[in-house]
């Protein structure tokens, strides 16, 4: 059976040592009486709730699957789900840092971070019934009406109801443009949504009283495309002026998909027929508003990866110490058994010190994500809010593909670690993989991702936020410039940094010859931008670690962190060289291929 113990030591240390969050929540009213100690002891008792709460119905959950009962189209999730999810509620997490108007408790959002970072690992399937619903709450909060938020976002908060994301049909996934949904308006302001559809994700479930669908729809005289979408509230049951539940809406299950992991995780197929809704936002503006949801999504599907990977990696750590196999090269090292534990074994400890650097660094930035959320959302500047905003937004699209890439990647490799025992259920380790495979996928797949990177918030800003970000590697390597001890960091990443600004100008020049030229190095590109990102926060975690040890910490932590950050630089991070040079092959090869693919 998998283990999973709470990385707690390691938030500690990215928030607390390396971050300061602290002291950044210090300019903002609502949040700077938070202090170190109530993060950390919220953090713990979230760490309970994960590991001993949800984490035990991770295989059973994945065994069981959901049941969709035809005739009333309800589902039903896996045996715990349900009570697992009110000792949630009951517990308060729903409501962790939702805003205190609508019943939340205010906590920073990094707690929150942290919070689903654990549950991810924990059992992403489950994670996501309640994962959603912070999107569309985020959505509402941000687009919705008075009269909207004050009917839906108190129960959201609390959890007493669900939320999900109703964009994908079937004939229409990346490009929502093509969507059919209708929406007719209605003589008293409401809208009678008709259309199906597909892969809603918590779409239907047994967990909540009611769930609060946020559809894409068009209306009789929207425009063609994508700009003439617009955003609805459906909910299951009609919401009564007193706010008790009325009837049953059109809006129900009809298909439940078979699909490869995250089984317990309801995948609907939601057929609206006739549904009442109302209008979020400006009509043909939907996507305006749907946009909060994706881009919280974005990063909650980096954070998806993120457990996986931590979890995938606590695992095969624990087998590795404990497996023998073979002799060391170098001679044998557990001389009192008849052969040495697979740790000894240089490529062994490959696959686990890869795992390891995804998940620190990964964590890093999905800390320092939040932050910038936070500060987007609640700082009393109004700069300081628009600068986060942007930055943030470049890293959006890196945490999604990256961490999910990596997460896949490291996830794999674990199960690796088990030899065959990976490939067997009992050890939980091709669950890992199978879960974590759907997060490169949806949310806009790793592809899109890159496009919307490299397209848009790169080139199509001038590589203006990209050069923000080249500032803050630029200050680290002036500060550490000159200390020898951090030249095995700073030198990779300076020379990277320089790298890149060329790099980004000559795909954009050959772009605007031939737009297929950023389509063919996009992915690449979001790899190369990842790894500058990584290795920012490597080489400050690394500089944090040292100053630790100088000053005369004996914490092995410490030593552990310059360990990883010294394999992160020696043996991931050069892939940039060959990305860069895949990427300049350009567009050719992949476009006049019309024979090769025939
Ligand atoms: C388990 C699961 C859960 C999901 N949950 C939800 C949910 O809750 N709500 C929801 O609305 N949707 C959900 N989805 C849908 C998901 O977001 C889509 O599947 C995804 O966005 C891709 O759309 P598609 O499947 O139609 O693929 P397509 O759009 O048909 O794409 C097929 C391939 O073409 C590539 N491609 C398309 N356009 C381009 C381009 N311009 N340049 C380069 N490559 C391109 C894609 O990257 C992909 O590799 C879920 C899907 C699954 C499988």
């Amino acid at each position: 059976m998998p283990v999973y113990n709470p990385p707690l030591r390691d938030m500690q240390f990215v928030m607390h040592e390396v971050l300061n969050v602290t002291a950044e929540f210090q300019s903002m009213p609502q949040h700077a009486e938070v202090d170190v100690e109530t993060i950390n002891a919220v953090l713990e008792e979230a760490g309970k709730f994960a590991s001993q709460v949800i984490f035990p119905l991770n295989i059973s959950g994945d065994t069981e699957g959901c049941q969709l009962d035809r005739e009333t189209h309800e589902v039903k999730t896996p045996t715990g789900f349900k009570e697992a999810y009110k000792t949630y509620v009951e517990g308060g997490w729903a409501a962790l840092s939702c805003d205190p108007a609508y019943g939340g408790q205010g906590l920073p959002l990094v707690v929150n971070q942290c919070l689903y970072e654990m549950m991810n690992s924990a059992n992403q399937a489950w994670t996501m019934y309640p994962g959603l619903t912070h999107g569309a709450y985020a959505a509402l909060h941000t687009y919705g009406t008075d009269a909207q938020k004050d009917t839906y976002l108190p129960k959201m908060t609390s959890g007493e109801w669900t939320g999900t994301m109703c964009l994908t049909e079937p004939h229409c996934g990346t490009d929502l443009g093509l969507m059919r949904t209708k929406a007719e308006p209605l003589a008293d302001g409401t809208y009678k949504i008709t259309g199906n559809k597909i892969f809603i994700s918590a779409g239907e479930h047994d967990m909540a009283d009611n769930i609060i669908h946020l559809v894409l729809a068009r209306l009789p005289d929207a425009p063609p495309g994508i700009k003439g979408v617009s955003l609805f509230i459906v909910p299951k049951f009609h919401v009564k002026a007193d706010g008790s539940l009325g009837e049953r809406n059109g809006i129900y299950c009809g298909g439940l998909e078979h699909k490869m992991g995250i089984h317990g995780n309801a995948t609907a197929q939601i057929v609206i027929d006739g549904a009442i809704g109302t209008l979020v936002g400006q009509p043909n503006k939907g996507m305006q508003a749907m946009f909060v949801m994706m881009n919280a999504a974005r990063l909650g599907v980096g954070n998806q990866s993120l457990g996986l990977t931590e979890v995938a990696y606590q695992n095969a750590l624990a087998y590795a110490k404990d497996r023998i196999q073979m002799r060391s090269l170098t001679g044998p090292k557990a001389k009192d058994k008849p052969a040495d534990p697979i740790i000894v074994h240089p490529d062994v400890r490959r696959m686990l010190l890869t795992a390891k650097a995804y998940a620190e660094g990964g964590r890093a930035l999905a800390i320092y994500s939040s932050v910038l959320l936070e500060k987007a959302h609640n700082h009393p500047d109004e700069k300081v809010r628009k600068d986060s905003d942007e930055m943030l937004s470049l890293l959006t699209p890196i945490t999604k593909a990256f961490l999910t890439d990596n997460g896949y990647n490291a996830a794999t490799q674990c199960q690796q670690v088990f030899g065959g025992h990976g490939y067997i259920k009992e050890w939980g380790m091709e669950q890992f993989v199978r879960d974590a495979r759907i997060n490169m996928i949806y949310e806009g797949t790793n592809t899109i991702q890159s496009l919307d990177l490299l397209g848009r918030k790169v080139l199509g800003n001038n590589g203006a936020t990209l050069k923000k970000f080249g500032k803050l590697v630029g200050a680290l390597v002036m500060e550490e410039g000159v200390n020898e001890k951090m030249a095995e960091f700073i030198n990779p990443l300076a020379v990277l940094g320089e790298q890149i600004t060329k790099f980004t100008t000559e795909i954009g020049f050959k772009g605007l010859q031939n737009a297929d030229e950023v389509g063919a190095a996009a992915v690449d590109y979001l790899r190369v931008a990842g790894h500058l990102v990584f290795g920012y926060f490597w080489a400050r975690m690394a500089q944090v670690a040292l100053r630790e040890i100088a000053a005369g910490n004996t914490d092995p932590f410490y030593v552990a962190k310059l360990q990883t950050a010294r394999f992160y630089f020696a043996k991931l991070f050069p892939e940039t060289a060959t990305l860069m040079r895949t990427a300049r092959a350009g567009s050719k090869v992949l476009m006049d291929t019309d024979a090769a693919l025939a």
